[in-house]
């Protein structure tokens, strides 16, 4: 990222690394829609010759003299979100926001992201894990950021066994969310997007239900299938400020309205008094950024392992030239409707 609204490819020193760090080689890297709300939104406001990325798998080159668990040439799988463990808000259990709100999320934010030929991450015996060998390294990248965040979703949402969730925005977050659910016991399942790759793939995750919000008001939709009744949990992946309304519309008394979107513009939430219970109707509303962190890398790296959870469907655009990224970047901004995500191999 140059500045806003631009992007480029620029020459900088390798970073050095510190006692506990490691310095680490891409293998594969993907675009994601928030480098998109940084550059073009200018969500986080303004940042210069940052480089950006924050999904990768990758090979350790160097540690630091106090690492214990990584060596060089390990095979790494990189959480987006590298928190500084010893923090008490990581200690409170929101290592997200070590020092700090969204403090944890330091690539393509605080510091230089995966995007390079070399990067630093901090703190590499509580961030990285290692690749296990049934996993490639382009599967890997989703573990980076796809799957924690739409099973932070889920896990957000509380989504319990038998469970009506609809889940607004149907991206690969959302579609990861959409088997979040699945694997957490959801009954039936709303996926909402127009897209009609996304809404295949959405029903290959174990969607029951396809709402297209582009056929009219997806509040009146789920009510008409629902024959009136409200559903327990909502999880909004994509969409703007409005989707906040449409959910606390749809959720039960004591249901959850739990949010991953990353808000890229717009100053309040709407929220309805009324179906809100006005004020008093025990609707949660949650948003939350993703967990990193080597433990929550190493069990979601088990659903692949273990043949639970299959990637691949959202890989839609594979490249294997490291200048390709400049196009998967401008691909995730334009989002043609085939693609879900592209994913560049390095080798
Ligand atoms: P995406 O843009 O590919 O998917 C969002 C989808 O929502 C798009 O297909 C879009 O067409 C659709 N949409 C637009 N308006 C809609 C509406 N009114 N109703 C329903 N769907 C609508 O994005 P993604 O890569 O899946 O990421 C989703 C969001 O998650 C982004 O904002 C991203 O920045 C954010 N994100 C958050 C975290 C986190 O830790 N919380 C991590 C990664 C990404
Ligand atoms: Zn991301």
């Amino acid at each position: 990222m140059l500045g806003f609204d631009r992007i480029g490819w620029i020459e900088k020193d390798i970073p050095e690394v510190g006692p506990t760090d490691a310095l680490c080689r891409p293998l594969a890297i993907s675009p994601c829609t928030s480098d998109v709300h940084t550059v073009w939104e200018h969500a986080i406001g303004d940042r210069h010759d940052l480089i950006l990325g924050h999904e990768a798998s990758a090979e350790v080159v160097e540690v630091g003299s106090l690492v214990k668990d990584f060596k060089p040439g390990d095979k790494v799988i990189i959480p987006a979100i590298t928190p500084d463990w010893e923090a008490v808000e990581s200690q409170a259990g929101f290592s997200q926001h070590s020092y700090g709100m969204l403090n944890g999320w330091k690539f393509s934010n605080v510091k230089d992201g995966t995007f390079a030929e070399y990067f630093h991450v901090n703190q590499a015996d509580g961030n990285l894990a290692h690749l296990p060998e049934e996993i490639s390294v382009v599967d890997a990248v989703m573990l980076s950021d796809m799957v924690p965040t739409g099973f932070h979703g889920a896990n957000n949402a509380e989504v319990a066994y038998g469970e009506t969730v609809v889940v607004i925005g149907i991206g690969p977050v959302g579609l990861m969310a959409v088997a979040g659910s699945v694997l957490r016991g959801a009954g039936r399942v709303y996926a909402v997007g127009s897209r009609k790759k996304c809404q295949e793939v959405a029903k290959f995750y174990g969607a029951t239900d396809i709402i297209n919000y582009r056929d009219g008001d997806i509040v009146e939709q789920i009510f008409e299938a629902q024959k009136g009744k409200h559903v327990d949990k909502v999880i909004l992946a994509g969409g703007g400020l409005e989707t906040f309304e449409q959910a606390v519309k749809l959720v039960r008394p004591g249901g959850i309205v739990s949010n991953i979107n990353y808000l890229g513009s717009g100053d309040y939430l709407p929220i309805p008094r009324v179906e809100w219970g006005l004020g008093m109707g025990h609707i949660r509303i949650i948003g939350g950024l993703m967990p990193g962190g080597r433990k929550n890398m190493d069990y979601l790296a088990q659903l692949l392992v273990n043949k639970r959870l299959d990637v691949s469907p959202l890989l839609t655009h594979r490249f294997g030239n490291f200048k390709d990224l400049e196009e998967g970047l401008l691909l995730m901004k334009d989002k043609p409707s085939d693609l879900i995500k592209p994913v560049i191999e390095l080798g």
